[in-house]
């Protein structure tokens, strides 16, 4: 498994921002397939028509993804983007969209075609060959060739189950020729998927110059959603994680890590980190020591593996923990450190504070509207908020 890590941070959480440096190719290309990633760009708006399983003509597009997820004829690329036709394509796209979406059966019961000039990009199991979604083995089955990190990783994993396909390898070292031969393919009117070893594409993973690559030669780039050690270990980690930022591998030399982690000890967010076997008892002690002993952390480790374990304690006990058994250091870790207490409840008090002066002016719905747009911080936490606070800012009945 490579150890090539996402350059930059980005930050996503419940609020759906996305901020930062370099990680955004990364974080965009995984969220949209890099369609989204050049919002507005010559992929957006593409139509395509294809005959699905029961026979029955459907409509894809390519931005908003349908279940079928493609499109087999492309809109003009990048150049012509926001030309006439390109509008007139969209606003008909998006009435169709509507109407694929009233009739759930054609486009979320059938498995449909995996269409042609069109790069799915396919999650994997990060451990448990069964976590593979029914639409990923219905990509991989059908497409003329998959791009894989390592093809004998993959080679086991379609082999596994039943699926014939050529295979090309593409990795960190190989990534950029590979990107110019497979819009070569793509050109041909092949079927591509990507996938890597383990998990998501592009994250903390190759991907996302491919996708770019792909998007931006103007044909249809496809996410075919599915594991990530980051979603596994946030979702039974108990942690209060929204905002959290995903930052990948911490550099390797130790002072390079504390220069990383010095910047984000004060972030009212909670951290995700990846981390390797022969680094996590350096990686413990530098999180405590710059993050703080007194911040909770959970470590995941061989997820959905034989020997899968999350534990959670405090920051100050992670390095007596994993060097408690040498087992414990063994395989591959996430690792989240929850937020900072203080920072976080300094956080919903100026939320709080500016729901107050919003609610003294306006009703419910549109304080909360405008809250959100001025924090930022998650609808649902602040609509609960605003609730709430709308019962203390009540007069008192006459
Ligand atoms: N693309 C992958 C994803 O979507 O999660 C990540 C690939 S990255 C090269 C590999 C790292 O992900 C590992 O070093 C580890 O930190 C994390 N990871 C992958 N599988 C894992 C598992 N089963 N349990 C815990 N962490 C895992």
């Amino acid at each position: 498994m490579t150890s090539l890590r996402v350059g930059g941070l980005s930050v996503a959480g419940a609020t759906g921002r996305i901020t930062g440096g370099a990680g955004d190719a990364a974080t965009a290309a995984v969220g949209t397939g890099g369609v989204g990633a050049d919002a507005g760009d010559g992929a957006g708006g593409a139509l395509g028509v294809a005959t699905g399983a029961a026979g029955v003509t459907t409509v894809a597009v390519v931005t908003r993804a349908p279940d079928n997820g493609g499109a087999d004829e492309h809109a003009a690329p990048r150049n012509t983007a926001h030309s006439a036709v390109h509008v007139v394509r969209r606003v008909r796209a998006e009435v169709n969209v509507e109407a694929i979406e009233g009739d759930s059966a054609m486009t979320r019961g059938e498995p449909l075609p995996a269409l042609g000039r069109t790069l799915y990009v396919v999650a994997t199991p990060i451990g448990n060959l069964r976590d593979i979604t029914l639409r990923a083995l219905d990509i991989l089955g059908q497409v003329d060739v998959i791009a894989a990190e390592d093809t004998r990783v993959t080679g086991v994993l379609i082999a596994h189950h039943g699926i014939r396909a050529q295979l090309l390898s593409l990795n960190e070292h190989n990534e950029r020729r590979r990107a110019t031969e497979i819009v070569k393919l793509l050109d041909a009117g092949k079927r591509v998927a990507l996938v890597t070893d383990a998990g998501t594409p592009a994250i903390s993973d190759p991907g996302a110059a491919l996708v770019r690559a792909v998007g931006d030669a103007g044909f249809a780039v496809v996410p075919v959603p599915g594991p990530s050690a980051v979603i596994a270990a946030l979702s039974a980690a108990g942690l209060d994680a929204s905002p959290w930022l995903f930052f990948g591998f911490l550099p390797a030399t130790a002072a390079a890590r504390r220069a990383a982690l010095e910047p984000l000890a004060a972030l009212p967010y909670a951290l995700v980190f990846y981390e390797a076997p022969h680094r996590i008892k350096a990686a413990l002690a530098a999180l405590a020591a710059t993050l703080g002993a007194a911040r909770e952390i959970v470590i995941a480790r061989e997820l959905t593996k034989r020997f899968e374990t999350i534990h959670r304690c405090l920051l100050g006990d992670a390095s007596a923990w994993i060097e408690a058994d040498p087992d414990r250091q063994r395989g591959e870790f996430v690792l989240i450190v929850g937020a900072p207490a203080a920072a976080a409840a300094e956080a919903e008090d100026a939320h709080d504070a500016t729901l107050a002066l919003l609610l003294a002016e306006l009703p419910l719905a549109r304080a909360v509207k405008l809250a959100v747009a001025l924090t930022r911080a998650p609808k649902n936490r602040l609509y609960e908020r605003a609730l709430a606070l709308k019962q203390t800012l009540k007069p008192p009945p006459r």
